[in-house]
């Protein structure tokens, strides 16, 4: 664990990182407040600091006061250290959200139990980190697949509905469906079926451009959202998502199977925002004309931007 030591006493400075690399922990050195500020405010920086309260530049408590307001992704840990027996500064100290604090001259023994609690904080910090991330990925995945789950293709949807609005730019969607999937489930069983639906998401997501968005409308169906796109931008898109489904079997365990998608192609400039969920229906009413035209085809909605 990295931590930072800022203290203007050469000397203060050099025990107490000799002290700290004899323990294990990487030291960075700050020699007056400043410098502490920058090194807090630059690229990864240390998760505990100790502070000398008293330093030019800022002081310690200044230090937290700044660190406190800034709402950072990372807490960083700050101790306090003070040649002040005065209970009422500690008070005041802490107010400023220092985590602890220990008097100079230093207790080596003592600081090494409060060090221990500090990087116990930390790690316990990081552990939530990391489990609300895995809460956001588990809320806007989907479970099955990997890609985005409708509540989340639905919410970029509204974004980029809003964006293409304000800037007056065409945005296209796709509603692709896998044709006959119930048939796939009844000849080779549920498994096989999950196995296609993996494998048909990983093709959509690598054959769209980096900025468009592929998510799972629904069991068997994706929704393919394409900012700044009109109709005929759409339509090529969704006959390359047509082939690169049709073109190759999906190959799982001993089965191979033959897969084809339809797919209904919705493209238009908002005039206004009352319009934006139509569009999601016309791409919907668009898949259903396809899927009468005989599957394995791509059908593009008459109220779409002209090609
Ligand atoms: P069409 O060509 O008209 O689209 O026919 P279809 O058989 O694909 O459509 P239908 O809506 O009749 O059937 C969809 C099937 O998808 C029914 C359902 O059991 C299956 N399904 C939905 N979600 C999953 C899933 O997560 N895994 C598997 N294996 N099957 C699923
Ligand atoms: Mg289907
Ligand atoms: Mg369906």
């Amino acid at each position: 664990m990295r931590i930072l030591i800022a203290d203007d006493q050469p000397l203060d400075r050099t025990v107490l990182k000799m002290t700290l690399e004899k323990w294990g922990y990487e030291v960075v050195e700050a020699e007056d407040g400043t410098e502490a500020m920058k090194i807090l405010n630059g690229e990864s920086p240390p998760g505990l600091a100790i502070l000398d309260w008293m330093m030019p530049g800022l002081t310690g408590p200044e230090i937290c006061l700044e660190l406190r307001y800034q709402e950072r992704q990372r807490y960083t840990y700050i101790m306090l250290l003070s040649a002040k027996d005065d209970k009422e500064d500690l008070v005041r100290g802490m107010a400023a959200g220092a985590d602890d604090y220990v008097s100079k001259p230093v207790d080596l023994h003592e600081l090494q139990v409060r060090l221990r609690a500090g990087k116990r904080i930390l790690e316990l910090q990081e552990e939530l980190i990391a489990t609300r991330e895995e809460l956001r990925v588990q809320a806007t995945r989907d479970f099955l697949t990997g890609i985005s789950n409708r509540a989340s293709i639905m919410e970029k949807f509204d974004a980029e509905a809003h964006r293409s609005t304000r800037e007056g730019t065409s945005l296209a969607v796709l509603m692709c469906d896998i044709d006959h999937f119930k048939h796939i489930n009844d000849t080779h069983g549920h498994p096989v079926g999950d196995a296609v639906l993996k494998d048909i998401a990983q093709r959509m997501k690598s054959t769209v451009r980096p900025y468009d968005s592929v998510g799972r409308f629904g069991g068997e169906e994706f929704l393919v959202l394409c900012p700044g796109t009109d109709a005929a931008g759409g339509a090529a898109l969704a006959e390359r998502l047509r082939t690169v489904v049709a073109s190759t079997p999906v190959v799982t365990g001993r089965a191979r199977v033959q897969v084809s998608v339809s797919i209904g192609v919705a493209a238009r400039i908002f005039e206004n925002t009352d319009e934006l969920s139509q569009l999601i229906s016309e791409a919907d009413t668009a898949l259903y004309a396809a899927k009468r035209n005989g599957r394995n085809c791509i059908e593009i909605a008459p109220a779409s931007t002209p090609v």
